[in-house]
């Protein structure tokens, strides 16, 4: 066919969705799941949606791509929220992201959140390190530091975090001591909004509704149970795990590079560079208590706690009760046995290393001589949102099938 797609996630979907609109039907899209919508799933539990790969909300900030998505589940199915996500720190519980937010804890903390800052190697007028977790101290100082970012990313990231680089700054804090000052003076937040400031979830489903829907409409174009094994660009030929081959023109592929177990036809150079693509692995637990807060999800960074966030299902999702975890496979309790609903996502967070943009760099431009396009958060390896890549397929699709 013209167009071979490697997964039916959010980019893939969206590529192939965006073919069938501009009329082209020769495609065919590749999942190893039974059924579509990647990461963004969800089940029924307990009487209410589950999102299996972690608390998932769309976001307003890419109006064209939301006028996109409404067409396969309208505006009017979902609910529009003002984002309330807290963090746990010091028995403090304030708003996320720190340091909007110091104004709101105890008031010694306060003087010694706001001294670490002040000595802060970047206030002090030192180079800024290559490294996430000296830019960390670098950037926040010694307390804020080891009371939270260290801990809640060394949840989060686990061995890998000495590993990883800085080029990914724009999800991190942005402090000034003066703006941080000025906060607790003044007792209200500043700065710029993080992410999800305002976000739709909808009314009678989980997230993984609207990619459900989206698969129908392509439902002739996709073949379900189909993992993919090797792809051999000199073809243009994926192979599947019961044996059978596909050939296109162009393949695009949003599954994890790791995926592959051979690769035939790219230069060995190249190839060994995708055993240093690192990712880390999530599994969400269950629990059916309703919790006494109105935050839509919390941050946790004590390291006594295996989790390090909680959604607060009842606060987003209608008529539901109980929250879920999100806890990094490697600090699960494995003899911990509970009748609790689980999911574990081998690939949840494709790990900014220091090496990454160089080996992705290299990686997309060789494949796209080919004809090979990586899309979405894994064939890219980037720490996208789900809007994002739907942008992004959306744009692949109209630059290929002009
Ligand atoms: C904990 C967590 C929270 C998140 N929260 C949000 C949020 O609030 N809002 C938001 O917008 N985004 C959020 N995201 C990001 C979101 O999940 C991703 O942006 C989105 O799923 C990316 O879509 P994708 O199609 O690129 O990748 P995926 O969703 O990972 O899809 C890849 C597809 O490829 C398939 N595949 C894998 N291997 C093979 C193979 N060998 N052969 C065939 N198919 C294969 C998979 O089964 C899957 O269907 C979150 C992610 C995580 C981990």
């Amino acid at each position: 066919m013209k167009y071979l797609i490697l997964g039916a996630g959010p980019a893939g979907l969206t590529f192939a969705n965006k073919l069938k609109e501009k009329g082209e039907n020769d495609f065919l899209v590749l999942e190893k799941e039974k059924e579509a919508g990647g990461l963004c799933r969800s089940v029924q539990v307990d009487g209410s949606p589950f999102d299996i790969g972690g608390g998932h909300f769309l976001d307003v900030r890419r109006p064209h791509v939301n006028e996109f998505l409404f067409q396969f589940m309208s505006e009017e199915e979902w609910n529009l929220y003002q984002r309330d996500s807290r963090i746990v720190v010091n028995d403090n519980v304030i708003g996320h992201p720190i340091e909007a937010n110091i104004w709101q804890m105890k008031l010694d903390d306060q003087v010694k959140y706001l001294k670490s800052i002040a000595v802060a190697g970047c206030n002090l007028g030192l180079e800024m390190p290559q490294k996430f977790t000296d830019w960390i101290y670098w950037k926040l100082g010694n307390k804020i530091a080891e009371d939270y970012m260290i801990p809640y990313n060394q949840k989060m990231f686990n061995k890998e975090l000495d590993q990883l680089g800085t080029y990914w700054l724009e999800k991190l804090p942005n402090v000034s001591f003066e703006e941080t000052l000025l906060s607790c003076l003044a007792k209200k937040a500043y700065g710029k909004q993080p992410g999800h400031a305002e976000f739709y979830y909808p009314k009678e489903y989980g997230y993984g509704e609207l990619w459900l829907r989206m698969a129908d409409k392509i439902k002739d174009n996709i073949l379900y149970n189909k993992s993919v094994t090797a792809i051999d660009f000199n073809t243009k030929t994926v192979t599947t795990i019961d044996g059978s081959s596909y050939q296109a023109d162009f393949i695009i592929t949003t599954i994890p590079w790791m995926e592959f177990s051979e690769v035939i036809g790219m230069p060995d150079e190249l190839k060994k560079t995708i055993q240093d693509l690192k990712y880390s692995s999530i599994e969400t637990e269950y629990f059916k208590e309703n919790l006494e807060t109105k935050a839509h999800w919390i941050y946790y960074p004590d390291p006594k706690l295996p989790y390090h966030r909680i959604l607060v299902r009842h606060n987003f999702c209608e008529n539901s009760r109980g929250y879920w975890t999100e806890t990094n496979s490697e600090r699960l309790d494995l003899k911990e046995d509970n009748p609790n609903f689980k999911y574990l996502n081998k690939y949840a967070y494709p790990l900014n290393t220091i090496k990454k943009p160089e080996i992705m760099k290299n990686l997309l431009k060789w494949c796209e001589t080919k004809n090979v396009y990586g899309l979405g958060r894994w064939g890219e390896h980037q720490h996208y949102n789900s809007d994002v890549t739907v942008d992004l397929a959306m744009q692949l699709a109209d630059k290929l099938s002009k």
